[in-house]
C-alpha cells in the first residue's frame, strides 16, 4: 500500500513541470488573444496606406492618359486630313501605350478614324451614352466602365476637338481594357499575390470596375447610403461589411479623377497565418524553455526530495544508524525531521540498552545474571584455555533465618563486591541464582583458577559481614580443556566440584579432573 503512494520527486518534478507548461500555455493564449488585434488593427492600416498609393498610381496613370489625350487632340486641326489622323491615333495608342483603342469622332457622332485600323469602324455613327456625353457636353471626362461595341468591358476618355478659332469639331477618345490585359489592368492587378488581401476597384455606387475574381467585374455591390456618402466625401478609411456570413473591415482610398475606390479586404487568413506563425515561434522558444526549467526542476528536485528520501528509506528499513550523517539536510523542514529521527533514534537505543541491561543483569548485586553471562562468555568462545568457579554460601539458609531476609541480601551484595575485588579485567562475575556465583576465567589454568578460588575462601573467611558476622563459601573449579571444549560441560563439572566441596564439610575448594575430583592443597 506504502509502497504504491507517489514519491516526493515525481510530485515535485510534476508539480514544476505541469505550472510551467500551464503557465507558458496561458500565456501564449494571452498573448495571442492580445495579437490578434493588433495584428488586425496594422493590417488595416497598412490595407488603407496600400490603398492610398493605389489610388494616388491609378490617378496619375488617369492624369498622364488625359494630357496625352489632350496633346493629341490639340495635334489635331480638322477633320478632313485622314492620313494625318489614322497616323495621330496610331501614335496615341502605341506611343505610350494607355489606351488599347483610340477613336477620332465628329460633332455628328460618327468615327472619322480609329487605331487599331482592324476595327473597320470609320463611318460608323455612334449611340452609346458615353458619345452622346462627349458632344453635349464638350469637355474632357472618364466615363464609367462599360462594355464597348467590340465586347470589351473598357472604361472610356474623351478629350473635345476645337479648330484654331474655337468651333467644335467632335471629340478623341480612348478605351482602356478593365477586363483584358491592359496598362491600368496591370497596374491594379501587380500586387495581388504578394499582399495576400483582396483588392477591389469599386465606384461610388457600387459598381465592381475591378477585382481579383474577373466573375464580379461589371456587376454591382450594395453600398449603404451612409457608406455611399461616406465614400464620396472622404480621401480614404475603413468600413465593416459582411459577406457570406463573415464580417470584414475594409480599408478604402479614393480617387480624384473619378468616383472610384480601392477597397482592401485584409484576409482573415493573413491574420491566422501571422498569429499561427507566432505561435510556432514562441512555442519553439517556450519548449526551450519548458526543457530548460524541467531541467533545472529534476535537478532541484532531486536536491530537495534526496534529504527526505533518505530519511524515508533509513525508517523504513528499520536500519537508522550512523549513515544519518550521509543526510545533507540542507533546508529547515529536512533539518527538523533528521533532528527528530536522531533524537528518535537516541531515544530508543537508550531504551534498547536499558531493557537489554535489566535482561541480563541481576538487580540485587548488579552481577550480570545467567543470561549476561551466556552473552559475555559467547565473546570468549575461541579461548580453549578458561575456567570456571562455582561458588556457594555455606548455610545461608540459616543466615536468613537467623538475621532476617534483608541481612542475607546485604550478605549477598557483599559478597559480591568481594568477587569483583578479586577477579582481573576481563573476567565474568555473575550470579547464576541464590546465594550461587560463578566466576570465567579466561586465559587461566585450572590451578590458577583453584589458587584464586581458595584465595576467595580465605577472603570470605577474613571478612566480617554486617548483621552475620563471619561466613564460608564453598568452590568448584573446572577448566575447560578437561571438558572437550564444551562451556555447558564445564559449568555441570564446576557444579559437581562445588557438590563434592559441600560434601566435603563445605568452606572447600575442590578441583575437577577429567574423571575425579580433587581438594585444592596450597601446600602442594
Ligand atoms: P548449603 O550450605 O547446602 O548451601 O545450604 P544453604 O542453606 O546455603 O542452601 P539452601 O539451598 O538450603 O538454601 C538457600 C537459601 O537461600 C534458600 C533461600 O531462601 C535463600 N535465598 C535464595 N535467594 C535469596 C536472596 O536473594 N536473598 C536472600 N536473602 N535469600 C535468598
Ligand atoms: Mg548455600
Ligand atoms: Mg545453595
Amino acid at each position: 500500500m506504502l509502497l504504491k503512494k507517489i514519491r516526493l520527486r515525481t510530485l515535485l518534478i510534476l508539480h514544476s513541470v505541469g505550472g510551467v507548461i500551464l503557465a507558458t500555455f496561458l500565456l501564449l493564449g494571452s498573448l495571442l488573444i492580445f495579437q490578434k488585434a493588433n495584428i488586425e488593427d496594422s493590417l488595416l492600416e497598412s490595407n488603407i496606406a496600400y490603398a492610398r498609393k493605389l489610388a494616388e498610381t491609378i490617378d496619375g496613370f488617369l492624369g498622364t492618359a488625359q494630357r496625352e489625350l489632350a496633346w493629341s487632340a490639340s495635334q489635331i486641326k480638322g477633320l478632313t486630313d485622314l492620313n494625318r489622323l489614322r497616323s495621330e491615333t496610331d501614335r496615341l495608342r502605341l506611343h505610350p501605350g494607355f489606351f488599347n483603342s483610340v477613336f477620332v469622332v465628329n460633332r455628328e457622332g460618327v468615327i472619322e478614324a480609329t487605331s487599331p485600323e482592324s476595327l473597320s469602324f470609320v463611318g460608323v455613327k455612334l449611340h452609346s451614352d458615353a458619345s452622346r456625353q462627349a458632344i453635349a457636353t464638350q469637355k474632357s471626362f472618364i466615363t464609367a466602365p462599360f462594355t464597348s461595341a467590340a465586347g470589351n468591358y473598357v472604361v472610356f476618355l474623351s478629350q473635345p476637338l476645337f479648330t484654331a478659332d474655337g468651333r467644335y469639331l467632335g471629340f478623341i477618345g480612348g478605351t482602356i481594357y478593365l477586363k483584358k490585359q491592359s496598362m491600368l489592368s496591370d497596374i491594379m492587378s501587380q500586387h495581388f499575390n504578394s499582399r495576400n488581401a483582396s483588392v477591389s476597384v469599386v465606384s461610388n455606387d457600387g459598381l465592381i470596375i475591378f477585382s481579383q475574381d474577373p466573375a464580379r467585374v461589371g456587376t454591382k455591390m450594395r453600398l449603404n447610403p451612409s457608406l455611399k456618402k461616406q465614400l464620396s466625401s472622404t480621401d480614404s478609411g475603413r468600413f465593416s461589411t459582411k459577406s457570406e456570413g463573415q464580417a470584414f473591415t475594409i480599408g478604402y482610398a479614393s480617387l480624384h479623377k473619378t468616383d472610384w475606390n480601392i477597397f482592401i479586404a485584409g484576409a482573415s487568413e493573413t491574420v491566422r497565418h501571422i498569429l499561427v506563425s507566432t505561435a510556432k515561434n514562441a512555442l519553439w522558444f517556450l519548449l526551450a524553455i519548458i526543457v530548460l526549467t524541467v531541467a533545472v526542476v529534476t535537478l532541484l528536485a532531486g536536491r530537495i526530495a534526496a534529504p527526505l528520501e533518505k530519511l524515508a528509506g533509513m525508517v523504513q528499513r528499520d536500519g537508522i544508524d550512523a549513515s544519518l550523517a550521509s543526510v545533507e539536510a540542507w533546508y529547515y523542514e529536512a533539518d527538523r525531521l533528521k533532528q527528530a529521527v536522531e533524537e528518535h533514534r537516541q531515544v530508543v537505543a537508550d531504551r534498547m540498552s536499558t531493557l537489554s541491561d535489566e535482561a541480563m543483569t541481576d538487580p540485587l548485586t548488579g552481577l550480570c545474571n545467567r543470561r549476561g553471562f551466556t552473552l559475555l562468555a559467547e565473546r570468549c568462545a575461541n579461548d580453549a584455555g578458561q575456567c570456571v568457579i562455582a561458588i556457594d554460601i555455606d548455610h545461608f539458609k540459616k543466615i536468613n533465618d537467623s538475621y532476617g531476609h534483608d541481612a542475607g541480601d546485604s550478605v549477598l551484595v557483599r559478597l559480591a563486591g568481594l568477587l569483583q575485588q578479586a577477579c582481573r579485567n576481563g573476567d565474568v562475575v555473575s550470579r547464576f541464582g541464590g546465594e550461587e556465583f560463578i566466576l570465567l576465567l579466561p586465559q587461566t589454568h585450572l590451578e590458577d583458577a583453584a589458587r584464586m578460588a581458595e584465595r576467595i575462601r580465605a577472603l570470605v573467611i577474613n571478612t566480617t559481614f554486617r548483621h552475620a558476622g563471619a561466613i564460608t563459601v564453598s568452590a568448584g573449579v573446572a577448566a575447560l580443556a578437561d571438558c572437550g571444549g564444551k562451556r555447558d560441560r564445564m559449568l555441570r563439572r564446576a557444579d559437581e566440584a562445588l557438590y563434592e566441596a559441600k560434601g566435603a564439610g563445605r568452606n572447600t575448594v575442590i578441583i575437577a579432573g577429567t574423571e575425579s575430583f580433587r581438594r585444592y592443597d596450597p601446600t602442594a
